[in-house]
């Protein structure tokens, strides 16, 4: 005990210069921007406090580079946003530096839909259940789990095709109504779902507006949603590798038609899925005890 004590007091701490540097200082509502802090002296632990949010910071072994992501809601407030970050030196001491964003206007279409009234004003009788199943995803959001599972960038769930109107602002009926959080990719109906990222499913059922519905969480924050689905292939607990497939194309819910809804949620931000494709492949500080340590 006495020796930990003084070792501590002798310990050298200098006061470490810290750097922040961001994907971009000017993202749109609904990207994802990944921040890198450098240290020059070796830290113990590193967070980014945001609007309303704490996101850990994970170290590359080093002690010296951290890295995390941040994600802007599609409806963020357009401006500046700043994030402090918080670092822990080996001495226990904290020292702190800030990150200044300066959110833009997302490029968002608008669209004019047609779909059955019930799902623009559904029906007395079921709202029991939309309460319900509210009620049931907010539950999966705070099932999240801290360790992040995936390694690289995220594959397309729906392969070779094309995919928009994120974030559009929905004209339902000659009434705006919502606003899009997820990208639509038109697909046949019975077409695979692929899983976009390594992750445990965390919720999978048939849900009123979204129809046969997954979401994964990728850990570390990040969950990706699957919407509208004709079949269902995994339960909440499952672990799927990417692009395993998970579920087929289809048009339950409110759908006018087969097509997958691919959404994202980072931090309890809503962002574009297609920003995750753009990630750059990031190792763990600590191997997972996998295959690669085995000598074969
Ligand atoms: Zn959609």
């Amino acid at each position: 005990m006495l020796l930990l004590s003084a070792s501590s007091l002798l310990a050298d701490c200098p006061t470490p210069r810290l750097r922040l540097t961001p994907s971009t200082r000017e993202p749109r509502q609904g990207a994802v921007v990944s921040v890198v802090l450098r240290s020059d002296a070796p830290l113990t632990a590193a967070a980014l406090g945001g609007d309303d949010e704490r996101i850990a910071l994970e170290s590359d072994g080093s002690g010296r580079v951290f890295r995390g992501l941040v994600g802007v809601d599609f409806e963020a407030k357009t401006g500046k946003h700043v994030f402090a970050a918080e670092a822990t030196d080996s001495c226990g001491s904290s020292h702190h530096a800030t990150l200044e964003l300066r959110v833009r206007p997302g490029q968002f279409p608008s669209q004019r839909l047609k779909l059955e009234p019930k799902y623009v004003e559904p029906p007395e009788s079921e709202k029991e259940r939309i309460a319900n199943d509210r009620e049931r995803v907010a539950r999966a959001w705070e099932s999240a789990e801290e360790g992040r599972r995936w390694r690289a960038a995220f594959a397309l769930p729906v392969p070779g095709t094309t995919a928009g109107a994120f974030g559009a602002r929905r004209v339902l009926n000659g009434e705006t109504k919502s606003r899009h959080s997820g990208v639509d990719m038109a697909a046949p109906e019975g077409t695979p779902v692929l899983a976009a990222a390594p992750a445990r499913v965390a919720l999978a059922e048939d849900l009123y507006f979204s129809g046969g519905t997954v979401i994964l969480d990728h850990g570390g924050g990040l969950f990706t949603t699957y919407f509208h689905l004709s079949r269902i292939d995994v339960k909440p607990g499952d672990v799927v590798a990417a692009r395993e497939p998970i579920a087929a194309v289809g048009a339950t819910g409110r759908a006018t038609g087969p097509h997958l809804h691919w959404g994202a949620r980072l931090h309890g931000k809503r962002v574009n899925p297609l920003g995750l494709m753009r990630l750059s492949a990031w190792q763990p500080a600590v191997p997972e005890s996998s295959d690669r340590s085995v000598k074969k």
